[in-house]
Order: structure tokens, then sequence, then C-alpha cells
């Protein structure tokens, strides 16, 4: 008889509510599309693509565009379908039975599943009340556990809040463990990591064209890190794993990528904008964010979210998730609909 994988029962799918919500606030996606400049370039190159043929094997194009922008080499460089991908891989690469992945709660609920996924331990480390990170625990957990990999996430979804570079590079400094840090949200932020690469060799650090980039519909995102790890990472990536229109549109976009510098503008005004008027909300706590989401407590969450989904406006309700009791993540959208967005919790 044919039964699951050991260990897979315990494994619940990947659940998001798939409601077709008019305003989409709830998976911290670019709210407009691709500039019509960049939007056009693509269009022309996949024009005269050839369909019929495979990718380059080893998306070496992409690799080489994305490491000459930060000065590495493209065996230094990684790209997936989607940074998830490339989680999943390292997981998998380094991971195991037997062995453990520490990461700090609450964060990017995948990890858990990543972990599962590679048949290895989860170690989720609880953030302080504030949800900033006591570093000194994060490493104790880590070394009691013998952690292979460390998963930091920064800016911190769905927090939205920064854990600052020295403490970053402290945990690199004080562990052996492979520290990944996953920075999906950088492009709102500005600070990276990416100059321990230079220093340590324990770091990876992965990026994604999903949110800042209006990319979520081609699936892509790398990883930085030494050769010798990429390699590793590389051999649990399948060949050809990333298609050919998305490698293609990833280069265009990438090219181009000071285009995004208006609408990052706007991102951030907007996010203080909409945290100044949910905060002054009795028995609102919105936690600060370098991102394009607010994460947003309440005494009352059920009649915000009645309110919003009475409007037609999709949040992501985190209200019974462990660690973030009476929250929702709310990603900042268009002016316009964050207008909405206000104008239906002040009601
Ligand atoms: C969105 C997100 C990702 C990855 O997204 P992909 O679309 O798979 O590139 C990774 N980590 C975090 C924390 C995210 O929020």
């Amino acid at each position: 008889m044919f039964a699951p994988r050991c260990g897979l029962e315990s494994l619940k799918p990947y659940s998001v509510e798939e409601i077709q919500w008019p305003v989409r606030l709830d998976a911290n996606e670019n709210p407009t599309d691709l500039p019509p400049a960049i939007k056009t370039k693509v269009m022309e190159k996949l024009a005269v693509l050839p369909f019929n043929r495979y990718p380059e094997m080893s998306a070496i194009s992409l690799k080489s565009t994305l490491a000459a922008g930060f000065g590495l080499k493209a065996a230094n460089v990684l790209v997936g379908n989607g940074s998830s991908e490339i989680l999943e891989a390292l997981c998998h690469a380094f991971g195991g039975a037997g062995r453990s992945i520490v990461y700090p709660s609450p964060s990017f609920s995948m990890y858990g599943i990543y972990a599962k996924l590679a048949d290895s331990q989860s170690v989720p480390v609880a953030l302080n009340a504030d949800y900033t990170l006591d570093a000194d625990k994060l490493l104790a957990a880590a070394k009691e556990a013998a952690a292979v990999v460390i998963l930091l996430c920064n800016p911190n979804n769905p927090t939205g809040m920064v854990m600052p570079l020295e403490q970053i590079e402290y945990i690199v400094a004080g562990t052996n463990s492979l520290v990944v840090v996953d920075e999906a949200y950088h492009e709102f932020y500005g600070k990276t990591a990416v100059n321990l690469l230079r220093k340590y060799q324990n770091v990876a650090i992965a990026r994604t064209f999903s949110k800042a980039y209006s990319l979520a519909a081609a699936r892509v995102g790398y990883l930085l890190t030494n050769e010798e790890i990429a390699r590793t990472i590389g051999k649990v990536l399948l060949p050809y794993s990333v298609n050919a229109l998305t490698l293609a549109t990833a280069e265009i976009v990438y090219g181009l990528r000071q285009e995004f510098a208006g609408g990052l503008a706007v991102n951030s005004r907007e996010r203080e904008r909409m945290a100044a008027v949910l905060s002054a909300l009795d028995g609102v706590t919105v936690y600060p964010s370098q991102t394009n989401f607010l994460l947003v407590k309440s005494e009352n969450i059920a009649a915000m979210v009645a309110k919003l989904s009475a409007r037609g406006i999709g949040i992501r309700d985190f209200s019974t998730a462990p660690g973030l009791t009476n929250c929702i993540r709310i990603s900042v959208g268009t002016p316009e609909e964050n207008k909405a967005v206000l104008e239906a919790v002040t009601a």
C-alpha cells in the first residue's frame, strides 16, 4: 500500500484564502503593474523569444547581470522560481533528517514549511514582546540545537520591523550555522547585509522580484552567497527551473530598476500616512515598518476586519497566529486603495 512520506501527515497545506478581493492588500504585492516603459521592453523581448527552446541551462545571463550589480561573480548567484524555491532548496541541501533550522518567530510562515519538507527540525525562537530580536537567545537556541541553518528575515515579515545590521553581523560572527538573510523587502528599506559576504563564509542573502519590482506573476528570486554554498544548493535545484520568459523579463526589470524609485517613495509616504491615522485610533498599535505593509494590532481586531471586508478590502488576518494575537497585516496599496482603508476603519 502507498502512504504519504513519513512526517507529511502533520504538514498542513499552505493556505491563504483565495478570495478575489476588489482591493488586494493581503499579499504585499506592488499595487501597480510594471512601469509602462519597462513593460513595453519586456513585450518586445518576449515577441522574439524562441518558445520552442529550453532556457539557458544555468540562467547565466541573469546571474551575470545580478552579479555585476553587486560586484560579485555569476558563481555567487543562484536564481529560482521566486526566492521561495531557493530557500526551500537551501533547506534541502543543508537540512535533512536529524538537523535543525532556527528562525525567529513570528516571521515568514513558510520557514517552518521548508524545514518540514527537508525533514528537518524547526526551532522557532520567540521575538521579544515588542518584536525586537534577542540575538543571544537566538544564538543559544542555535547552539543547543546544533542548527545547520539560521533564517533571518530583514525587514521581517509580518512585523515590518528591522534588525540592525550590527545585530546580524553579531549573529553571523557568533555561529557556525549558515545564516540566511531573507531581504524580500530590501528595496523598501535600503540597508543590506550583502557586505557580510566579503567577510564571512557562512552567509547567504535572498532577494525577490515579487515585491518592489512588481513581478510576482513571473516568480523569480535570487540568492547571493559564496561559490561553494551556491554549488551545493545548485545540486538540489532542477535544471531549467526558471523558464525563459521569466529570465528574459527579470533581466530587463533589473536593468531598469531605477524606474521603481518613484513608486518606492510613494510607498513610504503612504505607509507613514496610514500608520499615523491608524495608530491614532483607540486601542490600536501600529508597528514601525520599513516595508510595503503594516502590522496592526487592535483590541477589537474582529471589528476592523469586518469593516475592511465589508468594503471589499482583503488583508492578511494573523489574529489567531502564535505571537500575533489580535494582529492583521495590511499591504500598502495605491493612494486610492489606502484612502479606502482609512475610510473603512474610521467610519
Ligand atoms: C514574499 C516573500 C518571499 C518570497 O517570495 P517569492 O515570490 O517566492 O520570491 C520570501 N520571503 C519573504 C519574507 C517574503 O515575504
